[in-house]
């Protein structure tokens, strides 16, 4: 993983660097290692064909905006298309039935299906406030029957009874009975698997769906799979009417290549990802999220590589010296420091590019609330007026109202960013001259 795909395409660009547009014959070369990169990333062939056929289509001709390179702008189109490709942003859980929602669980044995149902029911339980039971269809293991037992009363919810003499039908009618008479929001169904795709077991989960007539059919396919994804996710999908995708183990190394695979195969959007083998292990998938690792954007090069080139040297030094001379730092710095985080691709997308032992860490930084966050900043300087920028003192009660109204905030959101204003003019004077391009070049190694 060590050669990420951004360092070799930076290198093709260096070559075509300073052409307004990109043409066939540079296309054909980034689009050789971007083929490269997803077949490394285990993207069955099929899809990769597709996929390239899709983003060379879109990059042929396109006009490079602004201030982007011919291969930065083909990354972004990659980027854009790998998260269109699976789904786009997040796709939530859907719980509109009549109660009890049933949410039947499909794959193969070791997908996780077992450790993903209670992982759910968790989730159920703690983010939408649900009462949860699980049942397992399982009768040919007994001992599976007793794994969903254990993690059902690890998670905090019911676990209805089943024996290996039951018909799993029979299981099913069972379950669905009890939850209806004990007001229960939501059944969640674990089933059996076998190592390899059969016809005895297709038709027995296409029974069980057709008696329980789930609101959800989740199809547990784990993410290091890679190329087989691609048979397996077909043959679930054919057999039933899939509405969602776990993809579990992403935690692993594995760069998630099957997520493109199974999305494209089923059509179904990927809804959660499982994250660890513990039960707070599920996220719900983001897709725009996911598409850098596919691109093998995961290591650290890459991540410095990228700061430095969303860092503006030239502001950054003037700034300095600013701070130096002892002028005023004003809220159009300070909006320049936001945009600076910005142009570094948001937090997120930086978090995405670290090792995964440090993400894993910073995993427990709510990101999408930390970026929202820099949005509803940059939108309320943004809704200032120039001479207020220069001189935050001006903005009193009245002026408070009006940029909170412009920018769609509370007027303490407003107080919020002037008291960190004033923290990190504080800041700025005490810091002595070259200590900011000190940590810059720092940064930028
Ligand atoms: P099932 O046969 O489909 O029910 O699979 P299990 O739920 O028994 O899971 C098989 C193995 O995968 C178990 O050891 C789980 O702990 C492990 N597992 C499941 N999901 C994840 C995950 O998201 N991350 C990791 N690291 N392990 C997982």
């Amino acid at each position: 993983m060590a050669s990420a795909l951004t360092d070799k395409l930076s290198r093709l660009v260096k070559h075509i660097s300073g052409q307004a547009r990109i043409t066939e014959s540079n296309v054909a070369d980034m689009l050789r290692e971007v083929r490269m990169a997803l077949l490394e990333a285990d993207v069955a062939l099929p899809v990769v064909r597709d996929f390239i056929a899709r983003v060379k289509e879109k990059a042929l001709g396109q006009e490079v905006i602004g201030s982007l390179q011919p291969g930065q702008a083909l990354v972004a189109i990659v980027n854009q298309e790998l998260a269109a490709t699976m789904g786009e942003g997040v796709s939530d859980l859907n719980l509109a039935a009549q109660p009890p929602a049933v949410i039947l669980m499909a794959g193969l044995q070791g997908a996780g299906k077992t450790t993903t149902t209670a992982k759910l029911a968790r989730w159920l339980i703690n983010q939408r406030k649900k009462k949860v039971l699980t049942v397992s269809g399982d009768v040919y293991r007994p001992a599976a029957i007793e794994q969903l037992k254990t993690v059902t009363a690890q998670a905090g919810a019911e676990w209805f009874p089943s024996t290996p003499d039951q018909k799993p039908a029979d299981i099913a009618r069972a379950a669905l009975d009890y939850a209806r008479k004990h007001y229960f929001d939501v059944l969640l169904v674990d089933t059996a698997g076998r190592l390899a795709i059969d016809e005895a077991l297709m038709a027995e989960i296409k029974d069980l769906h057709s008696v329980l007539n789930p609101v959800e059919t989740l199809f547990v396919v784990d993410a290091m799979q890679g190329q087989d994804a691609i048979n397996t996710a077909k043959a679930f999908s054919d057999a039933l009417p899939l509405t969602g995708i776990v993809l579990t183990k992403l935690d692993g190394d594995s760069r998630g290549g099957a997520a493109l695979s199974v999305r494209q195969i089923t059509g179904a959007p990927i809804k959660f990802a499982g994250t660890s083998e513990k039960l707070d292990g599920l996220e719900l998938f983001d897709a725009n999220r996911h598409a850098g690792r596919v691109l093998g954007m995961g290591d650290i090069l890459a991540l410095v590589e990228q700061v430095t080139a969303g860092v503006d040297m030239a502001a950054a030094q003037k700034l300095a010296e600013k701070v130096k001379r002892g002028d005023a730092f004003d809220l159009n710095d300070f909006l320049a420091q936001i945009q600076q985080m910005r142009s570094m691709g948001g937090l997120s997308n930086i978090m995405d590019k670290l090792p995964s032992q440090m993400a894993a860490k910073a995993g427990q930084v709510d990101m999408d609330k930390a970026e929202k966050d820099i949005g509803r900043k940059q939108g309320i300087i943004h809704s200032m007026t120039p001479l207020e920028r220069r001189k935050p003192d001006l903005i009193k009660a009245t002026r408070k109202r009006r940029i909170a109204a412009g920018a769609g905030v509370q007027v303490q959101d407003v107080n919020r960013l002037l008291k960190e204003f004033e923290q990190m003019q504080t800041m700025m004077k005490k810091m002595s001259g070259g200590g900011m391009m000190k940590m810059m070049k720092k940064l930028g190694g």
